[in-house]
């Protein structure tokens, strides 16, 4: 059978991507490894950035917690806390993810679960793809397989960055708005987000090694005892070389593309954009590799520079920069989404000046 696009998995990424394409008139098949719902090693912080890219607003089948605030601390040398309404909120991804492909089912897309690829290659002016011993031809293909994505290594994308994440699910909501602790991890942070049956808690670093001892800690400084198993160990790609393959016949979005914000570990968001731009490069016959590297890459450069600044100062020098009136408004801010790190990364150079002791 041939298709119009065939997209290989169905997270946000996928699902946007096959919408759009489906909605702009394309047959589209939409593969994905598991059956929906399904769950996925994730904080679950969808940012109020996130609503206008939604289909509509939560369903009642997704349930959220609200997000007010957020509160940063360095384990108990300092604490801030930042007042966000209207921020976001925090759902559980099975909830979430099988929304986003009702959607795109509702949409036209074709939805197959229990679809492993395991062979693909260029064919004519597209490409072949063996899935369950069948072959299937597309125009085009979006890789929306994640963070450990084949259609990338099959083109040849390669991350040029990763961090790791390990979560856990904890049965009472721990903290009444989204809580980071900067004193855990190598260049990350500890989280716990009320989620709406209990908590998420977790740990990102650059560093891969001892990560559950990392979380087992912070769950203890939480005065949680040990971390709840099972927890989830899972990698997040960044700076991949390259969004595109086989002169444009594959495009590459979400995790698959490194599309995860340095800075703020955000996936979802750019997961949605990167999807949708995907799909509509497909029905327009536009650029994608080129709209990536003018609208995402900016951002994402500008917030490994923040992320790079912010992780060299010291602890003391970190709660003076934090508590920085101009840093308190432009973190609340770029929580709220109201300025973006592009926007905001110029002020940097100002900032050791305001640090220097008088
Ligand atoms: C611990 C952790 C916490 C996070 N917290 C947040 C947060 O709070 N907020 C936020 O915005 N982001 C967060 N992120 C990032 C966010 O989860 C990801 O960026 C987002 O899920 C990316 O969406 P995606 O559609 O690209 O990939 P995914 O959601 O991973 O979906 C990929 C899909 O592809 C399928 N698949 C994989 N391989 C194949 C294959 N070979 N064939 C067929 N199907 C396949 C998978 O089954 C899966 O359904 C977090 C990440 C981690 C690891």
């Amino acid at each position: 059978m041939s298709w119009d696009a065939v997209v290989v998995g169905a997270g946000p990424a996928g699902s946007a991507a096959a919408r759009t394409l489906a909605l702009g008139g394309a047959r589209v098949l939409l593969l994905d490894r598991k059956a929906f719902p399904r769950d996925k090693p994730c904080g679950g912080a969808v940012s109020a950035r996130v609503f206008p890219v939604l289909p509509g607003p939560l369903p009642a089948g997704v349930p959220s917690v609200p997000i007010y605030g957020t509160d940063l601390r360095w384990g108990r040398r300092w604490a801030i806390g930042l007042d966000a309404p209207g921020s976001g909120c925090v759902v559980r991804r099975a909830d979430f993810d099988a929304w986003l492909l009702d959607e795109a089912v509702r949409a036209g897309a074709e939805f197959r679960p229990g679809a492993v690829a395991d062979a693909l290659e260029p064919s004519g002016e597209g490409v072949r793809l063996r899935v369950r011993g069948e072959w299937v031809t597309a125009r085009r293909l979006v890789g929306c397989d994640g963070a450990v994505s084949w259609t990338a290594r099959k083109v040849g994308a390669r991350p040029g960055a990763m961090a790791w994440a390990m979560d856990a699910v904890m049965p009472d909501p721990v903290a009444a708005r989204p809580l980071f602790d900067f004193s855990f991890g190598e260049r990350g942070y500890a989280w716990a987000f009320p989620r709406p049956d209990g908590a998420s808690v977790g740990v990102c670093s650059m560093r891969r090694g001892g990560l559950r001892g990392t979380l087992d800690r912070f769950c203890a400084a939480l005065g949680r005892g040990a971390a709840p198993a099972p927890a989830r160990l899972w990698p997040a790609p960044m700076e991949m070389s390259a969004v595109e393959g086989w002169d444009g016949r594959v495009l590459l979005a979400g995790d698959a593309a490194g599309a995860v914000h340095p800075a703020l570990g955000e996936g979802i968001r750019y997961a949605i954009l990167t999807g949708r731009q995907a799909a509509e490069s497909i029905l327009n016959g536009t650029g994608y590799a080129a709209w990536f590297e003018r609208e995402m890459a900016p951002e994402f450069r500008a917030a490994a520079r923040m992320r790079a600044f912010f992780y060299a100062l010291p602890a003391p020098l970190m709660k003076r920069f934090m508590v920085l009136p101009r840093v308190r408004q432009g973190l609340t801010a770029i929580f709220d989404g109201s300025r973006t790190c592009r926007d905001s990364v110029g002020a940097l150079d100002a900032l050791p000046a305001l640090l220097r002791p008088r």
